[in-house]
């Protein structure tokens, strides 16, 4: 029986972009190191399904996150495809060349808005993770690399609580004069309201201008879906989402999920907002993931 979906909606985009994390954001969480060509296997399935932009990994210490250790051999294992941007993220300048020598042409750089939060993830304040964020866009350019700058914690902190606006805002003008690709706003900590993404993204989209804002979503509170809402009515159409709704923050004690990728899919169809996903295909690969942690854990 075919399942009714609204009228094309009026105040909202015609289509989003979804941008599959899973591969980073969900497999980090992982208790079981997923073998390489597992990942690899489940990143084909995603650009079956229709997905174009895929964070496949993290440069980062094996021995802080040794579910990403093998970064290079994966990247190296990835089928390349000419219209699909495989990204990966990097937290300091030594991930950073790790990326590039791998060929990585999309990195995400990115920095916690909250002092706490970047001390536990990256051992150093926000400011100074700021200044060696800025460099690092400076090389990764030179490189010829897609750049996605992202901010961690935009909407609180379970260390912190509140997130200064302010912040946030200098922090995206900062990033916005050396020149980026993306900008990625992270609710890290899924301590995020519909009110306060409407406040935020009001100020920050602005700012933006052309260069396409990405909103990454923590679902801890339920919140997920009624947030994807609210950005989208402020004129967001590009969304990270990880499949089975993996993924968190190992330094952020209790970091739930990350939205779903296969519900958020069927959430837009069925508002009438095109994705450019097949939900069936996703919706196998999500079952693989699932089946995969129950498996493992
Ligand atoms: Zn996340």
């Amino acid at each position: 029986m075919p399942i009714p979906t609204d009228p094309i909606p009026q105040n909202l985009p015609k289509s989003v972009t979804l941008i599959e994390v899973g591969p980073r954001d969900g497999f980090q969480m992982e208790k079981t190191v997923i073998p390489t060509q597992m990942k690899v296997e489940i990143i084909e399935g995603l650009i079956a399904a229709g997905f174009k932009h895929i964070q496949v990994t993290a440069f980062v210490h094996p021995d802080r996150v040794p579910q990403l250790a093998d970064a290079e051999t994966l990247v190296k294992a990835l089928a390349k495809h000419p219209d699909v941007i495989y990204n990966a993220l990097v937290l300091n300048t030594r991930g950073l060349n790790r990326a590039i020598a791998a060929g990585m042409a999309s990195v995400e750089i990115s920095v916690s808005a909250s002092d706490t939060h970047s001390l536990k993830n990256t051992g150093v304040t926000n400011a100074r993770a700021l200044n060696e964020a800025l460099e690092m866009i400076r090389t990764a350019r030179k490189n010829g690399c897609h750049i996605r700058a992202g901010i961690q914690c935009a909407f609180g902190c379970a260390y912190e609580g509140n997130i200064s606006q302010t912040r946030v805002l200098e922090m995206t003008s900062r990033y916005l004069s050396e020149g980026i690709d993306m900008l990625a706003i992270a609710d890290t900590t899924g301590m995020g309201t519909p009110a306060m993404m409407t406040d935020l993204l009001e100020k920050i989209l602005p700012l933006a201008g052309g260069v396409p804002l990405v909103l990454h979503l923590h679902d801890t509170r339920g919140l997920g879906p009624a947030n994807v809402l609210a950005a989208m009515t402020c004129g967001v159409t590009h969304f990270d989402t990880a499949l089975g709704g993996l993924g968190g923050c190992p330094f952020i004690p209790g970091a739930p999920g990350n939205i779903g990728t296969e519900k958020t899919v069927d959430m837009l169809h069925r508002m009438n907002i095109e994705t450019g996903i097949d939900s069936a295909r996703v919706r196998r690969c999500a079952e693989r993931v699932l089946s995969l942690r129950h498996l493992f854990c």
